[in-house]
């Protein structure tokens, strides 16, 4: 059997938009369960649209999602170069083949002159095609030709247009008529060559067994398939991946609709293996209920027969309760240590001079409760600075505004001296003794907890009162209790 080979083609005009990631972890995922290749190739041959920076944007997304590849650039392989403005005397060589066999010719109309070719046919109510405004040059022999394409004149396909049919993987039978095909530009004015053809030099030479990208390129699949057909190559298999939808509406996933790129999502705390699972699952799943997969369980589960043919939904809350369940089970499976790898750079700079140990504490009580990683920043900085006293959080939470002001000073009193007192102040202990505690006060959970919760954080919410206290420590404890019964005594 052929080896099978894949590849992802961006193009480097900008950051990766999470619309497109699939087409680099769908061919990912096949080459992976088929023991295959997985390419990275760049293709900046249009030089108007290219972003400095934008192929290191694409490597450290990919290398972030734990896509690695295998061949491209930084990965060498014998098939290179990887980037397609330096393959050029490769287009130039099949674009001579073409010539040759009388399937390409020099093309010096003026761009004027093909705009009005092409407001005629709009006026004329019929549709736009090239092949019906020729030059003379296209009927010229071949030897003519090659010594007419000279610098700065483009280079067009000779189409001889008929009707197709073909199998798209994810699309099924597809069938057009001769109307779709037409003498498109094969190399530009630039001496680069449009995508419609490098793709298909690149991935004839680098021995691509499926091409999977997005639906748009599905209506110039026949033009694809006549350049095969001239050319004497065996096209891949193809995988049109439906468009991702907006959240609302039935239009494709703009930037306008809220959609970060993938290291804007990285940056507010998404694990990688959470984005992961979230994308691989839009538009594909393997037919059970099981929303949970890892790259590894990926690699297994992913077949392209259960690739959905219809655009699935954008749902960003999604990616968010995606990314809680892996925080949990990263925490779970592999432990506190690595979850806390894992947060460097999301902690509140208070935190900054704390210890590693303390924080993995922090975490460990905290974890079950974080949507992202940067919710440490918000959710933790009592743990790190002694909140401001604010009583108005006290005299008027709904549980304590029934308690008079010596009723709650009397509260922390008994709570400050028991906490004083015990040895062991591990979350067990502290457990018993708030228990203890709580029947003393003869007042209700709700109500005696929440005024010792409250006065140690001043935070909307904390994880279990014990374990907050346990990893605070007594001396912050007991000096944020005072505080607070000194701010009431006062008041
Ligand atoms: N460079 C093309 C793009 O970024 C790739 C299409 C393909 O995968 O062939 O859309």
């Amino acid at each position: 059997m052929k080896e099978v080979r894949t590849r992802f083609a961006p193009s480097p005009t900008g950051y990766i938009h999470i619309g497109n990631v699939r087409s680099a972890i769908y061919p990912y995922l096949i080459a992976r369960q088929n023991g295959g290749t997985f390419i990275l190739r760049i293709e900046d041959t249009d030089q108007a649209r290219y972003v400095e920076g934008a192929t290191d944007l694409i490597k450290d997304t990919l290398k972030w999602l734990g896509l690695e590849w295998d061949e491209g650039p930084d990965a060498g392989g014998e098939n290179g170069p990887y980037f397609q403005t330096e393959r050029k005397e490769h287009y130039h060589e099949w674009a001579k083949k073409l010539i040759l066999a009388g399937r390409a010719y020099a093309d010096d109309t003026a761009p004027e002159v093909i705009d009005s070719y092409r407001k005629a046919d709009n006026d004329a109510k019929v549709p736009y095609l090239y092949h019906n405004h020729r030059p003379a040059n296209a009927d010229k022999t071949p030897e003519e030709n090659l010594a007419l394409w000279t610098e700065g004149v483009p280079l067009r396909f000779k189409a001889e247009p008929k009707s197709y049919e073909w199998h798209d993987e994810v699309m099924g039978d597809m069938k057009t008529g001769p109307e779709v095909c037409d003498d498109i530009i094969l190399i530009k004015r630039d001496g680069l060559p449009t995508y419609n053809f490098a793709h298909i030099v690149d991935d004839a030479e680098m021995g691509i067994t499926h091409i999977a990208r997005g639906v748009e390129y599905l209506s110039s699949t026949p033009n694809y398939l006549a350049l095969y057909e001239a050319l004497g190559i065996e096209h891949p298999l193809f995988l049109s991946l439906p468009h991702i939808l907006a959240p609302t509406g039935n239009k494709k996933l703009g930037k306008r609709d809220g959609a970060k790129s993938v290291t804007e999502y990285r940056d507010d705390g998404v694990l990688p293996e959470a984005l992961l699972n979230y994308l691989a699952c839009l538009g594909w799943n393997d037919g059970t209920e099981q929303e949970i997969y890892s790259k590894e369980d990926l690699i297994k589960a992913f077949s392209i027969d259960r690739i959905q043919n219809s655009g699935a939904r954008f749902d960003e809350v999604k990616i968010y309760w995606y990314n809680g369940q892996w925080i949990r089970k990263i925490a779970t499976e592999q432990g506190f240590d690595e979850l806390y790898k894992r947060t460097a750079g999301f902690w509140p700079e208070s935190a900054d001079s704390e210890t590693d140990e303390y924080k993995l504490k922090v975490l460990s009580i905290i974890y079950d409760r974080l949507k992202t990683l940067s919710d440490l920043k918000t959710m933790t900085n009592y743990f790190f600075v002694d909140p401001k006293v604010d009583l108005s959080l006290i005299t008027e939470n709904k549980f304590l505004k029934k308690l008079s002001e010596s009723e709650l000073v009397d509260l922390l009193t008994m709570t400050i001296e028991r906490l004083n007192d015990i040895e062991d102040w591990s979350e067990e202990n502290l457990q018993t003794e708030l228990n203890d505690l709580l029947a003393k006060s003869g007042k209700k959970p709700a109500e005696y907890f929440s005024l010792v919760r409250i006065a140690v954080s001043f935070a909307p919410f904390s994880p279990a009162l014990h374990q907050t206290l346990s990893v605070l420590g007594r001396d912050k404890v007991l000096h944020r209790l005072n505080a607070v019964r000194t701010a009431l005594v006062h008041d």
